[in-house]
């Protein structure tokens, strides 16, 4: 349980007072969730320092749509500028109350293997933005979850969505609508090549690279696509590795179809 709370003014505020006895306070579900590992002596909020605006930006010629790491999933599902992919994975959770607090900036520096929107921003080749003790970097979603740790007390300030013709399809599996995903898997098709990305419970969130090298090289079986990757499946109280291999066949598959059919 924390013991202070400070309310950052300014980014600078935060990003200069968080340290490894601390955590941000963005929507707080994450943090306050029953049972979570995400406990601290201070809590640093950060719902005073702006980083909520939608707009756009440009990197080395690219233009990416700029999403403040404070838009909570509910005001991402509002906005006209925010891509179909993305408005459709905040559906995922399923909590009105919850999406009117939760952050995607939180949903992100949670890594969780049940996560709601990480397999949907790996497919989409999202970027971050960090603020790293005042210094600027910007990062792909799977490589700053692979390098967290090398940014320690970074704040996520954005997440940047390529602004190109691109089409993103998901498919979280669950018991039902509010419980634990067991499987998230996202497939894009940008110019006749296949991205995804998976949160796997247990296992972990990953770009299945293996699976992306397979399938732009060749067409392939269902029980290929299962078979081609070491994603550290165990058998769990959600099935046997057997059975997850399988509805990773499967759902690549599907998806693979309908990204490839939709806009390129
Ligand atoms: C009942 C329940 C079920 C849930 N189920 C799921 C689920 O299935 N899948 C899922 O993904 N989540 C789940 N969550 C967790 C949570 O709701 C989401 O992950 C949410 O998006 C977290 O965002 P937040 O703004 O509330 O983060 P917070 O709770 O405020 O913070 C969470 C963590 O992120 C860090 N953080 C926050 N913002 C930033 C930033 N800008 N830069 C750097 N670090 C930051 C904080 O330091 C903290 O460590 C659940 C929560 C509850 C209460």
């Amino acid at each position: 349980m924390a013991e202070k709370l400070i309310i950052a003014q300014t980014i600078e505020e935060a990003v200069s007072l968080k340290d490894s006895s601390s955590i941000f306070l963005a929507g707080g579900t994450e943090i306050n969730r029953l049972g979570s590992s995400c406990q601290a002596e201070t809590l640093v909020s950060i719902g005073r320092i702006g980083m909520d605006a939608i707009d756009e930006t440009e990197i080395d010629g690219q233009r990416f749509i700029r999403i403040g790491a404070m838009c909570t999933f509910q005001e991402l599902i509002d906005s006209f500028s925010v891509p179909d992919y993305l408005r459709e994975a905040c559906l995922f959770m399923s909590s009105r109350t919850k999406r009117n607090m939760a952050t995607i900036g939180g949903n992100i520096a949670s890594a969780r293997d049940d996560s709601y929107l990480l397999a949907t921003l790996i497919a989409s080749g999202a970027e971050v933005e960090l603020d790293c003790k005042g210094k600027k970097h910007v990062s792909g979603v799977f490589r700053y979850l692979k390098e967290k740790k090398d940014y320690p007390d970074s704040l996520i300030t954005a997440v940047l969505l390529p602004k190109k013709e691109i089409s993103v399809f998901s498919k979280r599996y669950s018991n039902t609508a509010s419980s634990h995903a067991y499987l998230t898997v996202s497939v894009s098709c940008v110019d006749g090549k296949y991205r995804i990305g998976a949160s796997v419970k247990n296992a972990g969130v990953k770009r299945l690279v293996e699976i992306e090298d397979l399938v732009n090289a060749k067409s392939v079986s269902e029980e290929e696509i299962g078979k081609a990757v070491d994603l550290g499946i165990k058998d769990d109280m959600f099935g046997s590795e057997k059975y997850k291999r399988y509805l990773l066949g499967v759902t690549i598959t599907d998806l693979m179809k309908k990204a490839a059919g939709g806009k390129k």
